[in-house]
């Protein structure tokens, strides 16, 4: 009996034993998983991680180029951003010439106005002159960044961004506009952009992501251009 009571002690010393190591496992284990949750929200929180592109909603933004194409750009600007004008003037066009007319990339335009009230203005018109017509809107959108103001001036005014319209965009219905503008019928669309760029923690301009993934510097053209070409190739 003495016997038999000793080994069923010894046998629940060995099962104590081994859920207490069964429970070192579990804590270290919820241990890592808190510690690396913690990074993730860092690293989220510097804008290093790649997003999820469904945020995006791809269909209902500006598009340049096949929508099919491999590899998707997307910039969040701002019309009164002087970066993003130098954006639009000095990364834009090789873009353009070396991978979106090329059917390699596509470019998505999303707004994210905080600069003053006359960004939303803008905005606004930039909605509107898509709606209106598709084709359209990157004729404005490189319209509005050429002609733009000091950023501490209000310049974006509807009488401006109509007469730029007016001026330089063909195929635009001018009247049309002025009325949108006037009952700000895109604030819905634009309000839509701003919570994409909450979302994804975009808190300043120009960002751009390539197939989700952020790009560090934009001005950095070679790094870009890598960028796209490794995920060109990815979708090969
Ligand atoms: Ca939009």
């Amino acid at each position: 009996m003495g016997k038999k009571r000793k080994k069923a002690s010894v046998n629940q010393q060995k099962i104590a034993r081994s859920q207490r190591m069964q429970n070192l496992v579990v804590f270290t284990i919820l241990g890592v998983a808190v510690a690396l949750g913690l990074f993730a929200v860092i690293q989220a929180a510097v804008g290093g991680d790649e997003v999820d592109t469904d945020q995006f909603d791809y269909e209902n933004q500006p598009v340049l180029g096949d929508k099919n194409a491999p590899v998707k750009i997307v910039e969040f600007g701002d019309y009164k951003c002087p970066v993003c004008k130098r954006f639009e003037a000095q990364v834009f066009p090789r873009l353009k010439k070396d991978f979106i007319d090329q059917g390699k990339a596509s470019m998505y335009f999303i707004n994210n106005p905080f600069i003053g009230d006359d960004s939303v203005t803008a905005a606004l018109a930039g909605e509107a002159v898509y709606r209106q017509n598709p084709e359209a809107f990157w004729k404005f959108y490189s319209t509005v960044y050429r002609n733009q103001g000091p950023e501490q001036q209000r310049w974006a005014t509807p009488e401006l961004l109509i007469q730029l319209a007016k001026k330089e965009v063909p195929g635009i219905d001018v009247k049309k506009l002025k009325e949108d503008l006037e009952s700000q019928a895109d604030l819905k669309a634009v309000d839509k952009d701003k919570e994409i760029a909450r979302k994804l923690n975009v808190t300043s301009v120009p960002t751009v992501f390539i197939n989700g993934k952020p790009v560090k510097d934009v001005f950095d053209y070679e790094a870009l251009k890598k960028m796209i070409e490794e995920e060109a190739k990815k979708a090969r």
